[in-house]
C-alpha cells in the first residue's frame, strides 16, 4: 500500500508530502517547503528512519512555499523535478517574491518533466493520474490516487476554503471551473490532501464549502 506523512514547513506553514509504497520504498516528495537547515534535516531524518527511497519530486505549483526545498531536494536526492509548464514564469520569480517576504530562498532548477491533464506517473506500484486544475495559479496541477482514493491538491481547494485568487496569474473564474469541473467529479469519499492545514474529503467540502455553496448558487 502507499504511505503519506506530512511534514509542515517555513513561515506560512506549507504542507510537504511523503508518498512512499511501502514494499519497494519507493518514494515522491511533493512541495518540498523545507526553507533552512533544521527543516531540511527534518525530511531528510524521516526519509532515513523510513528506508526510503526518493525517486519524484513533485511541484502542484510553483508558489514560493512550495518550492523552497526545491533545490536542496534536487541535490541531495538527484531526482527529477515535475512541473506544469504555465507555472514557469512562476518559478522564475522566486528570488524576487523571496525578496519581498524577506525570505531566504536559493533559486529552483528547472523542471525535468512537465506534467499536464491526463498525465501518469507512479511511486512504486501505484498509479496517478494528473488534472490540470489552474486558477490558483496558471499551471496548478492536483494528483489523484484512484486505489487509495486520495488526492493532493495543492492550493486549489482546503478544509472550508479556496485557494486565493489575487497572486500574479490567479483567476476566480478559472478556480472555480477547475473546482467544479475536474475535482468535484471526483468519488465523494476521496481524501484531499492540501497544501495548507488539515485533510478533507470531496464529499464534505462539496457539501459544507461556503465558497462552492456560494458559487453554486448563482
Ligand atoms: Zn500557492
Amino acid at each position: 500500500m502507499l504511505n503519506i506523512q506530512s511534514l509542515v514547513f517555513n513561515p506560512f506553514q506549507e504542507n510537504t508530502y511523503i508518498i512512499w509504497d511501502d514494499k519497494s520504498k519507493e518514494a515522491a516528495i511533493i512541495d518540498p517547503g523545507c526553507f533552512n537547515t533544521s527543516e531540511q534535516n527534518e525530511l531528510c531524518s524521516f526519509i532515513d528512519q523510513m528506508g526510503l527511497k526518493p525517486a519524484l519530486l513533485l511541484n502542484t505549483h510553483a508558489h514560493i512555499d512550495h518550492i523552497l526545498g526545491n533545490a536542496f531536494v534536487k541535490s541531495r536526492f538527484d531526482i527529477p523535478l515535475h512541473l506544469n509548464q504555465k507555472d514557469l514564469p512562476v518559478l522564475h520569480s522566486l528570488s524576487n517574491v523571496a525578496m519581498m517576504y524577506g525570505v531566504p530562498a536559493t533559486p529552483s532548477p528547472e523542471p525535468d518533466i512537465f506534467l499536464d491533464e491526463g498525465h501518469t506517473f507512479t511511486i512504486g506500484r501505484y498509479g496517478f493520474s494528473v488534472l490540470f486544475v489552474p486558477g490558483h495559479s496558471p499551471g496548478s496541477l492536483a494528483f489523484y490516487q484512484p486505489e487509495h482514493k486520495f488526492l493532493i491538491s495543492g492550493d486549489v481547494l482546503f478544509h472550508q476554503s479556496i485557494g486565493r485568487t489575487d497572486l500574479p496569474g490567479g483567476d476566480y473564474a478559472v478556480l472555480m471551473n477547475s473546482i467544479q469541473n475536474k475535482l468535484l467529479h471526483l468519488p465523494k469519499d476521496t481524501i484531499v490532501y492540501s497544501g495548507h492545514g488539515q485533510t478533507t474529503t470531496i464529499g464534505y467540502e462539496q457539501k459544507n464549502n461556503p465558497f462552492i455553496l456560494e458559487y453554486l448558487r448563482t
